[in-house]
């Protein structure tokens, strides 16, 4: 927060601009104004580079260090809306906080490069009324297609008609069919505030009335809605929305997945009459094109996005909610390793929005936030209506233990039945794709393994491969072993997904199933059928990952099956305990949200570990106090500030020199703190080894700054790469 980018030029006429190029360059380079051509900051120029020429973003006044005659003209100057100095100022800010270059977080604001001209202008055609004598089929089906299409251009109606482009030319030519009054596409029609108004409950309206009013402040406050699951937090932030929509400025919503956000947005239209926005990368470019413009233009009311959306140019902002605020996919681990999350409380600063974090399990750093005044809290204990909040068990798997080579507990198999034979609906998590984690030779005890990562090849029965989960190695299925060459030796080891499906098929043979997982959901329709089926009850027991956890409300969903509540506590991670609850709150979530009550069984080997007493006993908040006390006590975050230095080569040698002499140059700052280097739990990912150096500091200190000039003091060959990541997450 502490420069702004200079949002004015010099008085005058500015001969020369400093323009920042969407390519990972340090700094901008200076163009030249050519006669009769006048720039503002913030305005989208084509410029030479070298050979080639490219778009990039006038930003500021020439900086003066390329003598006069070594400057280049600007090309051309886009007819399009500056981006914002707020826009300007968070590319800055992002580009110094995560220690990369502007250029590099300019591409994610110029990801659509094809936006910066206009779309070739395209004549409408309506119908005008009237008949020719001569209605051939071919023109009768022109007709009925523009009946549910106007208008529609020309290429568009002889695609609905299935026609040759000559017979709506012909129509066109006759009179019959007549150009709409303007060119621009029929879009969606917008938003509106009062298309449908809830009966909020009174908990459910005062939190939203909260929220109102820092939406007729207009300025940067962080609201943390704070409710348990099923509490109707959606309905409290539309009215905010609404709010905001009223007042005619642009809102952005933040959803982790916006593969799985199908019944988002049906309830989105439900509430507000029309569908808004989505950002995400399955559009198709020319959607994509005409979604930059309108936002660009204003006149995109509401986006819903992934955390790309964020930086989109808005031109009035008025609210930001950030959805589901504590999903570990708001990290974004490459490129840029940015917090979407954190980014989106700084465009709210930055632009004086309110922003609204949500979530149910919010994040230890919001809590902290929350607990300190930073944010405020907004609280909603109970759920919306008749709902009550599931009845949460733990299976002790150690006296309950499933028969031999299966891995369901005779509890939750009982419970599955029970709930399938009442005609309810079941869900079981598994947070592992495919069928077995691992397959081994019961001759020679050999092991299939990744030949570009430590990591064993995980069977997928269904496609009949054997893939790796982090570099996406797939090779066919195997039945003798490669090592010994014994026939039929290979045994599958632990459940998958596709396993406990078969296991279930045992345990209820009736019963419809299906998995749900990326494998078998590819892609946002996918998505979007599955969660209808499930709604409409056409499906008994949905197994699935991490993916079915996330946001939905199946009315008739009364079982939910924890099939290894243990999975994420494995390994040291400073975040492991903190992300099982949150994940396992969420799954748990998706129990008894209608009338029928919810059950949830958690399998564990270990019920008296604290994260499933926490579960157990739903004393959230009493873990979390406990989690930060932990957090104070090690000096951790968020009491502290943590940087990773991520080191990696295909040669193990070089990663580990490299590693060594930034250990050996390591900064004498008494305020910070460097350790390792040490390599990673998967030592080889992608063909590449790596090693990780963590660096603490005192919130407060600058340290940005002192890892600039420690890595600025090192150098290293071109075969290795060093990565900055602040606030890490995970390291694999
Ligand atoms: P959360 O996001 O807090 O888990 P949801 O917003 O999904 O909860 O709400 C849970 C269910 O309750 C949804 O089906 C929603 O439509 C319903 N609901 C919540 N508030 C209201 C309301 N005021 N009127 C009618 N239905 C509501
Ligand atoms: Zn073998
Ligand atoms: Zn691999």
């Amino acid at each position: 927060m502490d420069t702004v980018a200079a949002s004015t030029l010099k008085d005058g006429p500015n001969e020369v601009v400093s323009v920042l190029l969407p390519v990972p360059l340090s700094g901008t380079y200076d163009y030249r104004v050519p006669d009769g051509m006048s720039l503002e900051v913030g305005q989208y120029v084509r410029v030479p580079l070298g050979s080639r020429s490219l778009s990039g973003v006038v930003w500021g006044p020439g900086s003066g260090n390329v003598p006069g005659n070594k400057i280049k003209p600007v090309i051309r100057l886009f007819a399009l809306p500056p981006m914002t100095p707020e826009l300007r100022h968070l590319i800055d800010w992002v580009a110094r906080y995560y220690v990369t270059s502007p250029g590099t977080v300019l591409r994610m604001a110029m990801s659509v490069p094809s936006a910066l001209d206009p779309p070739k202008p395209r004549k409408l055609y309506i119908d005008n009324g009237s008949r020719p004598k001569r209605l051939t089929p071919q023109r009768a089906r022109v007709f009925s297609a523009l009946a549910d299409h106007s208008p529609s251009s020309a290429g568009d109606l002889a695609r609905l008609a299935s026609v040759g482009p000559e017979v709506v030319r012909g129509l066109a030519r006759a009179g019959y069919l007549i150009v709409a009054a303007g060119t621009r596409t029929a879009g969606e029609s917008a938003p509106n505030p009062d298309h449908s108004h809830p009966r909020l409950s009174r908990l459910q309206r005062v939190a939203a009335e909260e929220l109102c009013s820092l939406i007729d402040e207009e300025r940067f406050a962080v609201d943390l809605l704070d409710g348990v699951t099923g509490a109707g937090k959606t309905e409290v932030y539309f009215e905010a929305i609404a709010a905001t929509l009223r007042a005619g400025r642009q809102v952005l919503v933040l959803l982790p997945e916006i593969a799985l956000s199908a019944q988002w947005l049906g309830r989105f239209e439900a509430r507000f009459g029309a569908r808004p926005i989505a950002w995400h990368s399955e559009l198709s470019a020319a959607r994509r094109r005409d979604s930059w413009r309108a936002v660009s233009f204003g006149e995109a009311p509401l986006v819903v996005g992934a955390r790309s959306a964020l930086f989109l140019p808005f031109s009035k902002l008025g609210l930001i909610v950030v959805d589901e605020e504590h999903d570990a996919s708001y990290k974004q681990e490459e490129g840029v390793c940015y917090n979407a999350r954190d980014v989106a409380v700084m465009r709210g600063r930055i632009t004086e929005t309110p922003v609204v974090l949500v979530s149910a399990t919010p994040s230890l750093e919001s809590h902290h936030n929350a607990n300190s005044g930073r944010y405020r809290r907004l609280s909603l204990p109970s759920r919306y209506g008749q709902a009550q909040l599931p009845d949460i068990e733990a299976v002790d798997m150690r006296r309950q233990p499933p028969v031999r080579g299966r891995w369901l507990s005779p509890v939750l198999d009982a419970a599955i039945r029970e709930t399938v034979g009442a005609g309810n609906q079941v869900m079981l998590f598994l947070n592992r794709r495919g069928y077995a984690p691992l397959t081994l030779c019961r001759s020679c005890g050999f092991r299939l393994h990744c030949p570009n990562c430590t990591a064993w090849l995980v069977e997928h029965r269904l496609s009949k491969k054997m893939c790796c989960h982090h570099c996406g190695y797939v090779a066919q299925l195997l039945y003798n072993c490669p090592k010994c060459g014994s026939e039929a030796s290979l045994v599958a080891c632990g459940p998958g997904v596709e396993r406990i499906a078969e296991e279930v098929g045992k345990v209820v043979p009736r019963a419809r199933l299906r998995t749900m997982t990326s494998d078998t959901i590819g892609s946002v329709s996918n998505a979007e059928l599955l969660v209808s089926d499930m709604l409409a009850n056409r499906i008994d027991v949905l197994i699935g990952t991490q993916m079915i956890t996330k946001g939905h409300h199946f009315p008739d969903l009364t079982l939910v099956g924890v099939v290894d509540a243990d999975l994420g506590l494995a390994g040291g991670d400073l975040r492991a305990s903190e992300r099982s609850v949150q994940l396992l709150s969420q799954v748990a979530g998706r129990a008894g949200r209608a009338e029928r009550p919810g059950r949830v069984l958690l399998q564990s080997y270990m019920i008296e570990h604290p994260v499933i007493r926490a579960l157990v006993g739903g004393d959230r908040d009493r873990f979390f106090a406990a989690e930060l006390r932990a957090r104070e006590a090690a000096q951790m975050p968020p009491f502290t500030r943590l940087a990773a230095l991520i080191v990696s080569s295909h040669t193990k040698q070089l990663a580990a020199d490299v590693a060594a002499d930034l250990a050996r140059t390591a900064p004498k700052d008494g305020n910070v703190k460097v350790f390792g280097p040490a390599p990673a739990p998967v030592a080889q990912l992608r063909g590449r080894f790596r090693f990780r150096l963590l660096v603490k500091s005192p919130r407060r200190h600058n340290l940005q700054a002192v890892l600039l000039s420690w890595l600025a003091s090192v150098s290293w060959p071109r075969a290795a790469t060093v990565r900055v990541d602040m606030d890490p997450y995970s390291f694999m």
